[in-house]
Protein backbone atom coordinates (compact mmCIF):
# COMPACT_ATOMS: atom_id res chain seq x y z
CA UNK A 1 0.00 0.00 0.00
CA UNK A 2 0.79 3.48 -0.47
CA UNK A 3 0.82 6.68 1.49
CA UNK A 4 1.44 9.91 -0.13
CA UNK A 5 1.91 12.05 2.83
CA UNK A 6 1.46 15.86 1.81
CA UNK A 7 3.24 17.59 5.20
CA UNK A 8 5.76 20.66 6.22
CA UNK A 9 7.68 18.45 8.25
CA UNK A 10 8.60 15.22 5.63
CA UNK A 11 12.02 14.25 7.20
CA UNK A 12 10.60 13.99 10.75
CA UNK A 13 7.70 12.00 9.60
CA UNK A 14 9.46 9.54 7.68
CA UNK A 15 11.83 9.06 10.91
CA UNK A 16 8.70 8.54 13.06
CA UNK A 17 8.59 5.20 10.93
CA UNK A 18 11.60 3.61 10.56
CA UNK A 19 11.54 0.77 13.67
CA UNK A 20 9.38 -2.10 14.59
CA UNK A 21 6.53 -3.27 12.45
CA UNK A 22 6.27 -0.81 10.69
CA UNK A 23 9.76 0.34 9.82
CA UNK A 24 9.98 -3.63 8.82
CA UNK A 25 7.14 -3.28 5.90
CA UNK A 26 8.75 -0.13 4.79
CA UNK A 27 12.05 -2.03 4.07
CA UNK A 28 9.70 -5.40 2.75
CA UNK A 29 8.09 -2.92 0.21
CA UNK A 30 4.66 -3.94 1.79
CA UNK A 31 4.26 -0.30 2.85
CA UNK A 32 5.30 2.91 0.66
CA UNK A 33 5.78 6.23 1.99
CA UNK A 34 6.07 9.01 0.05
CA UNK A 35 6.00 12.55 1.31
CA UNK A 36 5.23 15.97 -0.21
CA UNK A 37 6.77 19.08 1.10
CA UNK A 38 4.04 22.37 -0.13
CA UNK A 39 6.76 24.43 0.75
CA UNK A 40 8.36 22.79 -2.43
CA UNK A 41 5.91 24.74 -4.33
CA UNK A 42 5.46 28.03 -2.67
CA UNK A 43 6.13 31.12 -4.60
CA UNK A 44 8.63 33.93 -3.61
CA UNK A 45 11.96 34.29 -1.85
CA UNK A 46 10.41 33.21 1.17
CA UNK A 47 8.65 30.06 -0.08
CA UNK A 48 5.18 31.36 2.38
CA UNK A 49 3.31 28.15 3.14
CA UNK A 50 0.89 30.56 5.79
CA UNK A 51 -0.72 33.56 5.59
CA UNK A 52 -2.74 35.38 8.41
CA UNK A 53 -6.56 35.06 8.70
CA UNK A 54 -9.13 36.87 6.55
CA UNK A 55 -11.63 38.67 9.18
CA UNK A 56 -8.88 39.56 11.77
CA UNK A 57 -7.79 37.20 15.03
CA UNK A 58 -4.97 35.01 15.68
CA UNK A 59 -3.34 32.69 14.17
CA UNK A 60 -2.35 31.75 10.09
CA UNK A 61 -3.53 29.71 7.99
CA UNK A 62 -1.90 27.26 5.39
CA UNK A 63 -2.40 28.73 1.99
CA UNK A 64 -4.59 27.29 -0.94
CA UNK A 65 -2.20 27.33 -3.61
CA UNK A 66 0.71 25.55 -2.66
CA UNK A 67 -1.59 23.04 -0.87
CA UNK A 68 -2.74 22.76 -4.97
CA UNK A 69 0.23 22.87 -6.43
CA UNK A 70 1.93 19.66 -4.63
CA UNK A 71 -1.69 18.15 -4.45
CA UNK A 72 -1.56 18.38 -8.58
CA UNK A 73 2.32 16.70 -8.24
CA UNK A 74 1.46 13.91 -5.80
CA UNK A 75 -1.45 12.95 -8.12
CA UNK A 76 1.45 13.14 -11.17
CA UNK A 77 3.75 10.78 -9.15
CA UNK A 78 1.30 7.70 -9.40
CA UNK A 79 -1.87 7.33 -11.57
CA UNK A 80 -3.46 4.68 -8.72
CA UNK A 81 -6.91 6.50 -7.71
CA UNK A 82 -6.53 7.63 -4.27
CA UNK A 83 -8.85 9.62 -1.78
CA UNK A 84 -7.61 13.10 0.12
CA UNK A 85 -7.41 11.95 3.68
CA UNK A 86 -7.21 15.54 6.07
CA UNK A 87 -6.27 14.90 9.49
CA UNK A 88 -9.11 17.47 11.05
CA UNK A 89 -10.34 17.55 14.61
CA UNK A 90 -13.52 18.00 12.84
CA UNK A 91 -13.79 14.80 11.14
CA UNK A 92 -15.57 11.73 12.24
CA UNK A 93 -13.05 9.61 14.59
CA UNK A 94 -10.89 7.21 12.97
CA UNK A 95 -11.96 3.50 14.30
CA UNK A 96 -10.95 0.34 13.62
CA UNK A 97 -13.61 -0.45 11.26
CA UNK A 98 -12.23 2.54 9.23
CA UNK A 99 -8.57 1.57 9.32
CA UNK A 100 -10.07 -1.91 7.88
CA UNK A 101 -11.61 -0.45 5.23
CA UNK A 102 -8.82 2.17 4.19
CA UNK A 103 -6.32 -1.03 4.59
CA UNK A 104 -7.82 -2.10 1.49
CA UNK A 105 -7.42 0.73 -0.70
CA UNK A 106 -3.60 0.56 -3.00
CA UNK A 107 -3.04 4.01 -1.97
CA UNK A 108 -4.31 6.85 -0.16
CA UNK A 109 -3.37 10.60 0.41
CA UNK A 110 -2.85 11.91 4.06
CA UNK A 111 -3.03 15.74 4.24
CA UNK A 112 -1.52 17.69 7.10
CA UNK A 113 -2.70 20.61 8.42
CA UNK A 114 -0.57 23.18 10.63
CA UNK A 115 -1.19 26.59 12.13
CA UNK A 116 -4.99 27.05 12.28
CA UNK A 117 -5.63 25.19 9.51
CA UNK A 118 -6.43 24.74 5.82
CA UNK A 119 -8.06 27.57 3.69
CA UNK A 120 -11.52 26.42 3.47
CA UNK A 121 -11.72 26.65 -0.14
CA UNK A 122 -9.12 23.55 -0.59
CA UNK A 123 -11.30 21.64 1.65
CA UNK A 124 -14.15 21.91 -0.15
CA UNK A 125 -12.53 21.27 -3.55
CA UNK A 126 -9.80 18.68 -3.34
CA UNK A 127 -10.35 16.49 0.19
CA UNK A 128 -12.40 13.73 0.12
CA UNK A 129 -12.77 12.83 3.45
CA UNK A 130 -11.62 14.65 7.04
CA UNK A 131 -10.66 11.99 9.85
CA UNK A 132 -9.81 13.13 13.79
CA UNK A 133 -7.62 10.97 16.15
CA UNK A 134 -10.21 12.12 18.94
CA UNK A 135 -11.48 15.03 20.64
CA UNK A 136 -8.69 17.31 21.53
CA UNK A 137 -6.43 19.88 19.20
CA UNK A 138 -3.21 18.70 18.13
CA UNK A 139 -0.45 21.29 16.57
CA UNK A 140 -0.65 19.26 13.41
CA UNK A 141 -1.96 16.25 11.36
CA UNK A 142 1.64 14.73 11.22
CA UNK A 143 0.59 12.92 14.42
CA UNK A 144 -2.60 12.09 13.46
CA UNK A 145 -1.27 10.80 9.57
CA UNK A 146 1.25 8.70 11.32
CA UNK A 147 -1.49 6.83 14.14
CA UNK A 148 -3.17 5.95 10.44
CA UNK A 149 -0.56 4.96 8.37
CA UNK A 150 0.62 2.50 11.76
CA UNK A 151 -2.83 1.18 12.34
CA UNK A 152 -3.29 0.57 8.69
CA UNK A 153 -0.47 -0.97 7.62
CA UNK A 154 -0.38 -3.58 10.54
CA UNK A 155 -3.79 -4.62 8.93
CA UNK A 156 -1.95 -5.11 5.72
CA UNK A 157 -1.20 -9.37 4.50
CA UNK A 158 2.21 -9.99 5.85
CA UNK A 159 2.86 -6.90 7.97
CA UNK A 160 2.45 -9.48 11.62
CA UNK A 161 3.80 -12.49 11.51
CA UNK A 162 1.35 -14.91 13.17
CA UNK A 163 2.88 -14.36 16.66
CA UNK A 164 1.31 -11.25 16.07
CA UNK A 165 -1.74 -11.69 14.70
CA UNK A 166 -4.15 -8.39 14.25
CA UNK A 167 -7.21 -11.40 14.92
CA UNK A 168 -7.97 -11.06 18.24
CA UNK A 169 -6.71 -7.68 18.74
CA UNK A 170 -9.55 -4.90 20.52
CA UNK A 171 -12.10 -4.20 18.60
CA UNK A 172 -11.16 -6.40 15.23
CA UNK A 173 -14.45 -7.98 16.28
CA UNK A 174 -16.07 -5.11 17.83
CA UNK A 175 -14.98 -6.43 21.68
CA UNK A 176 -11.66 -5.21 23.77
CA UNK A 177 -9.21 -8.10 23.63
CA UNK A 178 -8.41 -10.60 26.83
CA UNK A 179 -5.96 -10.38 29.11
CA UNK A 180 -2.41 -11.71 28.33
CA UNK A 181 0.12 -13.37 30.72
CA UNK A 182 3.51 -14.57 30.39
CA UNK A 183 6.66 -15.88 32.59
CA UNK A 184 6.80 -16.63 35.44
CA UNK A 185 3.56 -18.66 36.37
CA UNK A 186 3.75 -17.45 39.52
CA UNK A 187 4.71 -13.71 40.99
CA UNK A 188 4.24 -11.93 44.48
CA UNK A 189 1.34 -10.41 42.18
CA UNK A 190 -0.74 -13.46 41.71
CA UNK A 191 -0.75 -16.56 39.38
CA UNK A 192 -1.78 -17.09 36.16
CA UNK A 193 -4.98 -18.71 35.23
CA UNK A 194 -4.94 -22.52 35.55
CA UNK A 195 -6.50 -22.24 32.36
CA UNK A 196 -3.91 -21.02 30.06
CA UNK A 197 -1.97 -23.33 31.45
CA UNK A 198 -3.81 -26.81 30.98
CA UNK A 199 -3.68 -26.84 27.22
CA UNK A 200 -7.14 -27.44 26.61
CA UNK A 201 -7.63 -25.24 23.31
CA UNK A 202 -10.95 -25.02 23.74
CA UNK A 203 -11.27 -24.30 27.26
CA UNK A 204 -8.70 -21.65 26.38
CA UNK A 205 -10.75 -20.27 23.54
CA UNK A 206 -14.18 -20.10 25.52
CA UNK A 207 -12.13 -18.32 28.82
CA UNK A 208 -10.69 -15.88 26.17
CA UNK A 209 -13.66 -14.79 24.21
CA UNK A 210 -15.15 -14.69 27.86
CA UNK A 211 -12.95 -12.38 29.35
CA UNK A 212 -12.76 -10.09 26.01
CA UNK A 213 -16.87 -9.82 26.72
CA UNK A 214 -16.34 -8.98 30.05
CA UNK A 215 -13.22 -7.03 29.63
CA UNK A 216 -15.61 -4.70 27.19
CA UNK A 217 -18.74 -4.83 29.50
CA UNK A 218 -16.30 -3.22 32.31
CA UNK A 219 -14.09 -0.85 30.70
CA UNK A 220 -16.60 0.18 27.29
CA UNK A 221 -19.93 -1.13 27.54
CA UNK A 222 -21.04 1.32 24.59
CA UNK A 223 -19.37 -1.11 22.17
CA UNK A 224 -21.13 -3.94 23.19
CA UNK A 225 -24.68 -1.76 22.63
CA UNK A 226 -23.11 -1.29 18.87
CA UNK A 227 -21.78 2.29 18.71
CA UNK A 228 -19.17 1.04 16.55
CA UNK A 229 -19.16 1.39 12.67
CA UNK A 230 -20.40 -1.96 12.67
CA UNK A 231 -23.24 -2.73 14.85
CA UNK A 232 -22.26 -5.64 17.12
CA UNK A 233 -24.57 -8.35 17.99
CA UNK A 234 -23.70 -11.08 20.63
CA UNK A 235 -24.57 -14.65 19.88
CA UNK A 236 -26.59 -16.44 22.34
CA UNK A 237 -23.33 -18.11 23.32
CA UNK A 238 -21.87 -14.76 24.13
CA UNK A 239 -24.62 -13.80 26.27
CA UNK A 240 -24.46 -17.05 27.92
CA UNK A 241 -20.54 -16.24 28.64
CA UNK A 242 -21.13 -12.40 29.31
CA UNK A 243 -23.90 -13.00 31.47
CA UNK A 244 -21.24 -15.48 33.56
CA UNK A 245 -18.49 -13.08 33.81
CA UNK A 246 -21.41 -10.56 35.12
CA UNK A 247 -22.14 -13.00 38.09
CA UNK A 248 -18.32 -13.94 38.81
CA UNK A 249 -17.64 -10.33 38.82
CA UNK A 250 -20.43 -9.38 40.67
CA UNK A 251 -19.53 -12.24 43.63
CA UNK A 252 -16.37 -11.26 43.69
CA UNK A 253 -17.42 -7.68 44.04
CA UNK A 254 -19.64 -8.84 47.11
CA UNK A 255 -16.62 -10.16 48.83
CA UNK A 256 -14.21 -7.20 48.66
CA UNK A 257 -17.22 -4.98 49.79
CA UNK A 258 -17.77 -7.42 52.86
CA UNK A 259 -13.91 -8.31 53.79
CA UNK A 260 -13.98 -4.01 53.77
CA UNK A 261 -16.72 -4.13 56.20
CA UNK A 262 -15.36 -6.84 58.59
CA UNK A 263 -12.99 -5.53 61.20
CA UNK A 264 -9.52 -7.18 61.27
CA UNK A 265 -8.92 -10.54 63.58
CA UNK A 266 -7.20 -9.03 65.95
CA UNK A 267 -10.09 -5.68 66.46
CA UNK A 268 -12.86 -6.60 68.79
CA UNK A 269 -16.33 -5.07 66.84
CA UNK A 270 -17.77 -2.36 69.42
N1 LIG B 1 -8.26 25.46 14.21
C1 LIG B 1 -8.47 24.06 14.03
C2 LIG B 1 -9.76 23.64 14.71
O1 LIG B 1 -9.97 24.06 15.85
O2 LIG B 1 -10.53 22.86 14.13
C3 LIG B 1 -7.32 23.26 14.62
C4 LIG B 1 -6.04 23.42 13.92
S1 LIG B 1 -4.78 22.45 14.59
C5 LIG B 1 -3.95 23.57 15.63
C6 LIG B 1 -3.64 22.21 13.27
C7 LIG B 1 -3.80 20.92 12.52
O3 LIG B 1 -3.59 19.82 13.38
C8 LIG B 1 -5.13 20.66 11.88
O4 LIG B 1 -5.27 21.34 10.65
C9 LIG B 1 -5.13 19.16 11.72
O5 LIG B 1 -4.48 18.76 10.53
C10 LIG B 1 -4.32 18.71 12.92
N2 LIG B 1 -5.16 18.20 14.02
C11 LIG B 1 -5.40 18.82 15.17
N3 LIG B 1 -6.18 18.10 15.96
C12 LIG B 1 -6.44 16.96 15.30
C13 LIG B 1 -7.21 15.81 15.60
N4 LIG B 1 -7.87 15.68 16.73
N5 LIG B 1 -7.24 14.81 14.68
C14 LIG B 1 -6.57 14.93 13.52
N6 LIG B 1 -5.84 16.01 13.18
C15 LIG B 1 -5.77 17.01 14.05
Amino acid sequence: MRFDVITLFPEEFLAALRFGVIGRALERGILQVVCTNPRDFASGNYRRVDERVYGGGPGMVMMLEPLKAALAHVRSLDATPASVILLSPQGPKFVQARAAAMATSARVILLCGRYEGIDQRFIERYVDQELSIGDFVLSGGEYGALILVDAITRLLPGVLGAQESAMQDSFSDGLLDCPHYTRPEIAEEGAVPDVLKGGNHALIARWRRKQSLGATWLKRPELLQGQMLAPLELSRADQALLQEFQQEWQRAESALVQADSEPPADQPSS
